[in-house]
C-alpha cells in the first residue's frame, strides 16, 4: 500500500499592485531543504534566485509571472508564504534608541502593512525638451541590480525609467543595453536625480511593520519600524 498523500492548505493574499488575490500553499520540506542550501552558500544571487523559485512554486495560479511582479507584491507574497511554512514570527535584533543596548525581539510578520507615502509623480521632465516616465520597480530590475553590481542610485533610477520621451518619441528604456542606460543616467544633473527622488521614489509605497519594545537595560519604550523586508523570508 503507498503511503496517503498529506493535503496542503492554500490560502490567499491580495497583491496590491496587481490588484489580484492570489492563492498560494506553504512550502514543503524539500522546498526548505534548498532554501537552507542556497543560505549556506551565502551566495546572495543565489539565495534570491532560490527564493523567488520556491515563491513561485508556492503560488497557484499559473497566471501570476513572479519575475514581473512588484517588489511591493514580492514582499507581500514572501512574508505571507513564509508565515504559512515557518512561522509567524521572526527574530529581529534591534537598538535601544537611548542607551544603545541591543536585544533579540520577535516581530510579528503578519502585522505587516502597506506605508503609503503621498501620491508619487510619474512623469518628470528633465529639461526643455526630455522627460522620464516612471514605473514601480519590478523583480528583474531587483536582479540585475545584484548581478552588475550597480551602486544603489543607479539601480533604483534603472529599475525605476519605463521610458524616456519628447515631443515626437518615446525610448523605450528596456530595449536599450545596460550600457547605454547606465550612460544616460550618469548624464543626469544632480537636480534631475533630486527631482526623481523627491517626486517619485521617496514616495513610493512600501511594506513595515511596527515594533514597539521596553529596553530591559534603561527601560525607555522604543519604536521602530521595519522595511525592506525580503530579508526575511528565510
Ligand atoms: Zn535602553
Amino acid at each position: 500500500m503507498t503511503l496517503p498523500a498529506i493535503e496542503i492548505p492554500v490560502y490567499e493574499v491580495k497583491l496590491p499592485t496587481l490588484n489580484k488575490t492570489v492563492k498560494y500553499k506553504p512550502y514543503t520540506v524539500k522546498e526548505e531543504k534548498t532554501l537552507l542550501m542556497a543560505i549556506e552558500s551565502n551566495d546572495e544571487k543565489q539565495i534570491f534566485e532560490t527564493s523567488l523559485r520556491c515563491c513561485d512554486s508556492c503560488i497557484l495560479d499559473d497566471s501570476v509571472k513572479i519575475e514581473e511582479l512588484s517588489v511591493l507584491d514580492l514582499e507581500l507574497l514572501m512574508i505571507s508564504i513564509r508565515s504559512k511554512s515557518v512561522g509567524e514570527t521572526v527574530d529581529v535584533r534591534v537598538t535601544c534608541e537611548e542607551c544603545n543596548h541591543t536585544l533579540d525581539i520577535k516581530a510579528d510578520i503578519t502585522k505587516m502593512k502597506v506605508k503609503k507615502k503621498g501620491k508619487p509623480k510619474d512623469t518628470i521632465m528633465l529639461d526643455e525638451t526630455y522627460g522620464v516616465k516612471l514605473k514601480l520597480p519590478s523583480i528583474d530590475s531587483v536582479y540585475d541590480s545584484l548581478v552588475n553590481k550597480t551602486d544603489e542610485l543607479t539601480s533604483t533610477l534603472l529599475a525605476c525609467i519605463d521610458f524616456v520621451y519628447d515631443d515626437e518619441t518615446t525610448y523605450s528604456f528596456k530595449d536599450y543595453t545596460e550600457e547605454e542606460k547606465t550612460d544616460f543616467i550618469e548624464k543626469m544633473t544632480v537636480e534631475n536625480v533630486k527631482k526623481i527622488n523627491e517626486l517619485f521614489i521617496d514616495k513610493l509605497p512600501s511594506n513595515c511593520i511596527d515594533l514597539s519594545f521596553t529596553c530591559p537595560s534603561c527601560g525607555k519604550e522604543n519604536k521602530k519600524t521595519m522595511e525592506n523586508l525580503l530579508d526575511f523570508f528565510i
